[in-house]
């Protein structure tokens, strides 16, 4: 056993714990990826293993959850709260919304990366928000091993952002029992070999570095000027429905006479982009303001967001 995190069980068989992880994340960070790796080292090993992923709205930014559980024999792959023995988040928010679903002592690899979703957005261009602090303490109150990674900055360095769940799954297989081996040779299974290089050397970059216990302090957001998005609407996709003006909360949308929406209030729209998000016809784009630099905190989602709760 390497470091002990994911020591323990949950309900054992035959004298053999069986044992459980949990990948969480958002839609676009590669979670069932990397529970595919997972899995399959873990099946390298001799072990029984179940897996079973949710990704319901992860074309929208949605949350993405992957069990996996692990032993001499697997009857379920589902987890209950409480008995994950590792906790694996590719997201800040989403390492404390499932924190209840590891043991008391449990292993948790917490990417520090954060993915602000819209609906949490009070003013995109002033950077205010209702996004969870990057916060240790609930996590030193709950869990043992604790690996605070910034994820996406190594794989930025080594070349490809997406693959920071690799990343993240080298940090882990330090507190899990299964060989190197095993875990190159489920790369090489899984990962295409165009990737294969860039997500091996992020993988041994997570296993050789010494991530804080703690989060590192946030960095301050650099002043942005507030310049006002640019709502662009394709008024032949529109239908009408009125989604759009109903979700701004700035109320910037109104129909028009034919039944097409039009921009009213360009001044007060903050670019939380609701509306293009909820736009069931994509018929409404929402792009940064001239003199607004359009970087993120996070990755930016591919596409769409907002279904986290
Ligand atoms: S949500 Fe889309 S289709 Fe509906 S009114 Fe707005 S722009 Fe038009
Ligand atoms: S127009 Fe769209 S982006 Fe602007 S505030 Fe309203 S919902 Fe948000």
């Amino acid at each position: 056993m390497a470091e002990g995190a994911v020591a323990g069980g949950t309900g054992s068989r035959g004298g053999e714990p069986t044992r459980g992880l949990l990948l969480v994340g958002v839609g676009g960070q590669g979670v069932v990826s990397a529970s595919n790796i997972v899995a399959s080292a873990l099946m390298l090993c001799g072990h029984d293993v179940k897996e079973t992923e949710v990704h319901g709205m992860a074309q929208r930014g949605g949350i993405v959850y992957s069990h996996v559980r692990y032993g001499p024999r697997v009857a379920s792959p589902l987890l209950a709260r409480g008995s994950a023995d590792l906790l694996v988040a590719f997201e800040w928010a989403e390492v404390l919304r499932w924190l209840p679903f590891l043991r008391p002592g449990g292993g948790v690899v917490a990417a520090v990366d954060r993915i602000v979703p819209p609906a949490a957005c009070v003013d995109r261009r002033a950077w205010a928000s209702r996004y969870p602090a990057l916060d240790g303490a609930p996590l030193a109150r709950w869990a043992g091993e604790r690996r605070f990674v910034e994820a996406r900055r190594v794989a930025e360095e080594l070349g490809n952002a997406k693959a920071a769940g690799s990343v993240l799954l080298g940090v882990a297989s330090r507190l899990m029992d299964v060989p190197v081996e095993a875990w190159e040779e489920a790369f090489r299974a899984r990962v295409p070999a165009r990737l294969l290089e860039v997500n091996l050397a992020c993988f041994e970059a997570g296993r050789e570095a010494a991530f804080p216990a703690a989060p590192p302090p946030a960095p301050s957001p650099a002043p942005r000027p507030r310049a006002a998005p640019r709502i662009e609407i394709t008024a032949a996709w529109c239908k009408g429905c009125d989604i759009c003006v109903r979700v701004c909360p700035e109320r910037c949308l109104a129909l028009d006479e034919d039944e097409k929406v039009v921009v009213v209030a360009p001044g007060s729209c903050t670019g939380c982009r609701l509306c293009e998000l909820l736009c069931p016809d994509f018929a409404i784009a929402v792009r940064p303001g001239e003199e607004e630099r359009p970087r993120e905190p996070g990755p930016a989602r591919a596409a769409v967001g907002g279904s986290r709760g």
